[in-house]
């Protein structure tokens, strides 16, 4: 138990209402009826807005591919070098604000820009809904090893109502804290006058979405909106009882200042090859970054990648009860296209973990945090539970389709 979580209001009557009801996930998002698995990874068409072209590879395999081949990175960098010289300061000021978590993949942003670009970055950090004790540990080695940080942290009342009510409606703990992730790199850029926000990867490309972004060099606000917050705007919350003063952390900036502004909003994915297990190797060395002291993490066989949260085995079984994949999938398919492990043992890593349930500990933080009580996160499940890739036996369900 958590001594400093104070106990949650009890459920409202809509989400007491919603438990009983399921959702047509197939039609929510618009999923194939046919499950297929991507012939070169081990993604499957499940994935939303993920596409496979007439001989089954997917569209993330089609983008590596070119990343490989089409892709001019020398003129890249030399896009990047231009890009910073129009934005580099030399009277101290922060000239570029990087969203960081502290995990490897920002961290390597924050400090290729700051050693091999001589920009003056601030790292921005949206706080986890509960730090794991490694996520901390690498939150404070960004900044020990160098790096100048803002955290905004919301008010924890709040944050644990709408984790709540996000993971009954949407089916995803992580929505609200998607708010943050969305808008506050922009107030913050603004607040400090800072001109260019540089993002880490873009996620529709390199893992498999929205193919017409591939060309981007980064989102625009709408574009952020649009990919970002899915079909929940804030507003939404404002009809499910929570005040603009709840709300105002994870508030959109004023979008005239924001076109005044001119700030841009770029995907260092854009600039260079991106390879995760690279920044790793690279954090270790340049910022005292360490992976996982318990081995792999829950869901999967990898040890570095997203460390920080306590709630995050929930945000990947969620996605494994709505479309039949998770964590392991989304980490072999990258390794494969990475050319770090071949298809065959992804299989096998998949298989082995891709299903597995959050532990005791996860599940305890799980209920203590929402309030939630055992029965009524089951029935969350079943709400979700995609009917077509799951069957339902007395006690446990079962998961119909495998990779192979
Ligand atoms: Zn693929």
């Amino acid at each position: 138990m958590i001594d400093y979580l104070p106990e949650l209001p009890p459920l409202s009557d809509l989400e007491i209402e919603l438990l009983n009801e399921k959702v047509d996930v197939d039609s929510k998002y618009n999923l194939p009826c046919e499950v297929a698995y991507c012939k070169k990874c081990v993604i499957s068409n499940q994935r939303p807005r993920i596409t496979f072209d007439s001989e089954g590879v997917c569209s993330a395999c089609r983008y590596w591919e070119k990343k490989k081949t089409v892709i001019n990175w020398k003129e890249r960098e030399k896009e990047l070098a231009d890009l910073c010289d129009r934005y580099r300061r030399d009277d101290g000021g922060f000239d570029v604000l990087v969203p960081s978590s502290g995990g490897k993949d920002s961290v390597y942003v924050a400090w290729e820009l700051k050693t091999k670009y001589g920009m003056h970055p601030l790292t921005m950090t949206w706080a986890p809904h509960l730090y794991t004790e490694i996520g901390i540990r690498n939150f404070q080695a960004q900044v020990h090893a160098g790096l100048d940080n803002v955290c905004y942290t919301p008010n924890g009342l709040v944050h644990r109502r709408m984790t709540r009510l996000s993971t009954i409606e949407i089916g995803d703990p992580f929505q609200p804290f998607i708010y943050g992730q969305t808008y506050l790199p922009l107030k913050v850029a603004l607040g400090h006058g800072i001109g260019l926000i540089m993002d880490g990867e873009n996620g529709e490309s390199e893992y498999g979405g929205d193919v017409s972004t591939e060309s981007k060099t980064g989102f625009t606000p709408k574009d952020a909106e649009k990919f970002w917050l899915s079909s929940f705007p804030l507003d939404h919350w404002k009809d499910r009882g929570f005040s603009d003063r709840d709300l105002e952390i994870y508030s959109a900036p004023n979008f005239e200042t924001l076109q005044n502004s001119n700030i841009e909003r770029h995907f260092f994915s854009y600039y260079r090859d991106w390879r995760p297990q690279e920044h790793y190797y690279y954090c270790m060395e340049n910022t005292n970054f360490a992976p996982n002291p318990m081995g792999r993490s829950e869901g999967t066989f990898s040890k570095y990648a997203s460390l920080d949260d306590k709630i995050d085995p929930y945000h990947y079984y969620f996605a494994l009860l709505k479309f039949g994949i998770a964590r392991a999938t989304s980490d072999a398919a990258h390794e494969i296209r990475e050319g770090l492990m071949d298809r065959e043992e992804a299989v096998r890593l998949v298989n082995r973990y891709d299903a597995e349930a959050p532990s005791e500990e996860s599940l305890g933080v799980f209920l203590q945090y929402t309030g939630l009580t055992d029965d009524q996160l089951s029935d969350a499940m079943d709400r979700w539970r995609n009917a077509r890739l799951w069957s339902v036996g007395d006690k446990f369900s079962k998961l119909l389709y495998q990779v192979s």
